[in-house]
């Protein structure tokens, strides 16, 4: 073992950080290159590796009737990094896993620091990497630097894609008037390590809504540059003023939503919308204003979003901002198991190869670290079955899109684990007495399927049984 040649992954953000750390466990030498403090990006603000550049949530944890929820379940049976710190450092979030993100970065940094069998080098790797580097994992995420873009992109031939995530605004939690806002979970769900009450929720009236939807349509947005102007949204991350451009009652029925809500200052007023904010750090000083993602100029932002009942006087930590990302067109030149076709010493991992998310980006860098190690251990890949959340996630990379426009634009977009991924249940559930189940029952019943399914496929795979959905 000790004479095995090192993997040199590149980036230690979410996606590599978890890639190291898989290789090391199964006793293959990293080398870890990460480009900060030397170089930074625009999204990131320190020097620590797996820094989360905007919300602290890594969404659902509900591992039954959640795609994302389950992917945390798969993670942990497989040992991760990422999951384990994520766990460790959680924060009240109602149904939501949120962390606080500097103990979580800073946990993450020091294990693998501390990793006999990784070596970390702070260099920006800034063009292709050396011929001598045998087994190379690029987790360079969506703010990869130009020169290693320049030098896939010539590799691959392929044009980059880039697109628009769009930052959400952090508000001190001191300043939100707590005589017209309250804090509640949606339906009171607690979630992990919650209480039921985690979100603070600011009413609109249905004028105030109106208003609210009026200011945001004639916000003043930070302009496009030219060559960024044609670059489709991730429907997943719209802006807050693009979904009020889409329709009036577009943010009503998404992030201000008023389902499952009661407002105990006003307990016979149904608020028409509401903004929910969500605890951004340990501490409980900082609140991000869920899915309120914005590209509106920053004296914009601040005039509109006081007209938010509750954050008349709000301050704002981190306001809302523009950001490009860098992403390959995987299904055409990745294989099955994340290799460059037209160079297979390089794998890919994280957002870069087209999945969303933190999560998502480390659960693509477990799969690139295992393979990596298993094919410098001379170990045969065995690959994770379609139905888990991270085979579907991984097939939506190499081979689950279908391209849909012909000798146009690629269509191959960015993607969160969800449901849809999934192959399709050989039966439909039923009920327990053998009637077919309608409505909101059906959908449940389908997850719950899908997720027991998936549980016993990863079980069997592992040739060890797992917890059930709720530990
Ligand atoms: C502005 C913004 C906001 C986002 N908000 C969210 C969100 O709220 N929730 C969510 O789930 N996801 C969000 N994302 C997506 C998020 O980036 C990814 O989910 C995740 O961080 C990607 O993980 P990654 O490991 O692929 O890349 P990163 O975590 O970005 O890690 C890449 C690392 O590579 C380093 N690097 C880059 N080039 C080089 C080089 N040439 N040499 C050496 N090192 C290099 C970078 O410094 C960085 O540390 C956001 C992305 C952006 C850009």
């Amino acid at each position: 073992m000790a004479c095995l040649e090192p993997i040199h992954v590149i980036g230690g953000g979410l996606a590599g950080s978890e890639a190291a750390w898989q290789i090391a466990e199964r006793g293959v030498p990293v080398v870890l290159h990460e480009m900060r403090p030397r170089r930074g990006t625009d999204a990131h603000k320190t020097d620590r590796l797996a820094e989360l550049v905007c919300s602290n949530s890594f969404r659902s944890d509900d591992a039954e009737a959640n795609a994302v929820g389950l992917l945390h379940q798969e993670m942990r049976s497989l040992g991760s990094l990422i999951m384990r710190e994520g766990d460790t450092h959680q924060v009240p979030a109602g149904g939501a896993l949120a962390v606080d993100r500097d103990g979580f970065s800073a946990a993450v940094t020091a294990a693998l620091a501390a990793h006999p069998l990784i070596a970390m080098r702070r260099e920006e790797v800034a063009g292709l990497p050396s011929a001598e580097w045998s087994s190379v994992i690029i987790a360079t995420g969506p703010l990869t630097s130009p020169a290693l873009a320049d030098a896939v992109r010539g590799l691959t031939g392929e044009r980059e894609l880039a697109f628009f995530d769009a930052i959400a605004p952090i508000a001190y939690r001191e300043t939100i008037d707590m005589d017209v806002a309250w804090f509640q979970s949606r339906y009171d769900k607690p979630g992990p390590g919650g209480t039921g009450a985690d979100y603070i929720n600011c009413p609109l009236t249905r004028e105030q809504y109106d208003s609210f939807v009026d200011a945001l349509l004639a916000g003043d947005t930070t302009s496009f540059k030219e060559w960024e102007a044609s670059t489709p949204y991730f429907d997943g991350c719209l802006p807050i003023e693009v979904m009020a451009e889409r329709g009036r009652e577009t943010l009503r029925h998404g992030p201000m939503k008023p389902v499952g809500l009661t407002n105990p200052h006003r307990p016979d007023e149904k608020p028409y919308a509401v903004v929910q904010l969500r605890q951004d750090n340990a501490l409980g000083t900082l609140f991000n204003m869920v899915g309120f993602q914005t590209k509106l100029k920053y004296a914009e932002q601040t005039r509109i979003l006081r007209t938010i009942p509750g954050l008349e006087q709000a301050e704002f930590a981190r306001l809302g901002g523009l950001h490009r990302n860098t992403y390959l067109n995987a299904p055409k030149l990745l294989d099955a198991t994340l290799r460059l076709r037209a160079m297979p010493r390089l794998r890919f991992a994280g957002q870069i190869t087209g999945c969303e998310g933190y999560v998502e980006s480390a659960a693509v860098g477990l799969m690139a670290g295992r393979w990596a190690a298993a094919e410098r251990l001379g170990q045969a890949i065995r690959h994770l079955p379609p139905t888990t959340a991270l085979g579907a996630l991984l097939n939506h990379i190499t081979g689950g899109h279908i391209e849909s426009i012909d000798e146009g634009p690629r269509s191959f977009q960015p993607m969160n684990v969800n449901f849809g991924l999934f192959p399709p249940l050989e039966r439909t559930p039923k009920a327990d007495d053998g009637k077919r189940l309608r409505g909101p029952a059906k959908g449940l019943a389908r997850k719950k399927a899908l997720t027991d399914r998936a549980r016993a496929d990863l079980a069997a795979w592992l040739g060890r049984s797992l917890p059930a959905a709720a530990e």
